[in-house]
């Protein structure tokens, strides 16, 4: 098959997680006998810096060109407060490259190697630990209209708009049905309908959806009680649908579980170019040290190859190289204990690239 992929490596620690992403990629395009064509573009405070804006015409075009969209990460915390909300990297640059999808898919994996590193009790871990969440992303509170603070005086008012349209509903709840069929067939809606129209509205599409899909069993739940219980017994959770606010905050949650925010992958797909990247930021506190955790950034490809190009055995390939290089110890500062192997990033983009090698 013949791949291209626009990359944007971004800000901060971007550059370092993103060339070991690429590695994991070319690597299974060696193995694999894919063609893989990378175009580097540039986005965030270095597009910034570079050309004086966050997401110039160019990376556009190369987003344009290409099958599917690989991300870093942008933001300078020092900066972001210095322009407009809306001239933010993380705002502008992030918004385009989601427009049209709808469908984050966030998987919470917490790899039986690093189950005694959760923050989480070994008890409740157990052997590890392995959630879908599906956050739809283009709708609800982030997006509503009428939005703003109006002033007067003195006073001030700030005004969020929580809406969903059944079309929304309908596409994002479908996107978490077929991806249950593949697992474990459990979909668990979250939802606010004691307190929410939006939500009441939710809860009933989704019913109707789910009446599609008779092999999937279908439950409801409280966004607060999903928080409580996503720490208290995580395992009951395979698949879990929810709107774009509660499905933020939850993905973060998860993301706790796993122990390091370097670990988690996702997927923005729906009708835009599908973009894949990992959930955390630019990380400025370690950015330039080459000691950032790749792992994200390698999964993160790993669902590029499933979900853009439908090649799941390359997927699983890269899946089970990552599970044996934490198998075999290695380990970057963020997720290192005694007793097992402290490499940089390079370090680990290495292993992850040998054992692909390997099969
Ligand atoms: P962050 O995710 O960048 O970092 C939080 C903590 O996790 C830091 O201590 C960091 O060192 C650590 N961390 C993150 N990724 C890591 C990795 N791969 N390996 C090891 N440790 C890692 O969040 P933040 O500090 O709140 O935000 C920093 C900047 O990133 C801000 O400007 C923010 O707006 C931006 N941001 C961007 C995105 C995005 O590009 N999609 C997402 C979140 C935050």
């Amino acid at each position: 098959m013949n791949m291209k992929i626009a990359v944007l490596p971004g800000d901060g620690i971007g550059p370092e997680i993103m060339a070991e992403g690429c590695k994991v990629l070319c690597k299974i395009g060696e193995t694999f006998g894919h063609t893989i064509e990378l175009e580097e573009a540039l986005v965030g405070w270095t597009a910034i810096d570079a050309v004086g804006e966050a997401f110039p015409d160019a990376t556009q075009e190369a987003c344009d060109h290409a099958n599917a969209v690989f991300f870093g990460c942008v933001g300078n915390p020092e900066r972001d407060m210095t322009v407009p909300q809306q001239e933010r990297p993380e705002r502008c640059a992030v918004l385009r490259l989601r427009t049209g999808n709808y469908a984050n898919l966030r998987p919470a994996i917490v790899y039986g190697a690093l189950a005694g590193q959760s923050v989480v009790k070994p008890e409740i871990i157990g052997d590890g630990l392995d959630i879908l969440i599906v956050r739809e992303l283009t709708g609800g509170l982030y997006y509503g209209q009428p939005r703003g603070v109006t002033r007067e005086g003195d006073s001030a008012r700030g005004v969020d708009t929580l809406s969903y349209t059944t079309e929304e509903i309908v596409r994002v709840s479908r996107v978490a049905f077929e991806a249950a069929q593949r697992r474990s067939k459990k979909v668990c809606s979250v939802d606010k309908v004691n307190m929410l129209a939006s939500s009441q509205l939710w809860r009933e599409v989704v019913t109707k959806v789910g009446e599609n899909y008779p092999d999937v069993e279908l439950t409801h739940m409280l966004a607060d009680r999903a928080c409580m219980e996503l720490i208290r017994d995580p395992h009951q959770f395979d698949v879990i649908v929810t709107g774009n606010l509660f499905g933020d905050m939850l993905s973060d949650e998860a993301a706790v579980l796993a122990g390091s925010l370097g670990m988690l992958p996702s997927a923005a797909i729906g009708d835009g170019k599908p973009m894949f990247e990992p959930i955390h930021g630019s990380a400025p506190d370690i950015a330039g040290q080459g000691i950032a955790n790749p792992i994200a950034t390698i999964l993160s490809g790993a669902m590029m190859l499933r979900h853009a190009f439908g090649l799941d055995a390359e997927a699983q390939a890269i899946e089970r190289a990552v599970e044996s290089a934490l198998g075999d110890g290695f380990r970057t500062p963020d997720i290192h204990v005694p007793g097992t192997d402290k490499v940089n990033t390079q370090g680990m983009g290495d292993a992850i690239a040998e054992r692909i090698a390997q099969g």
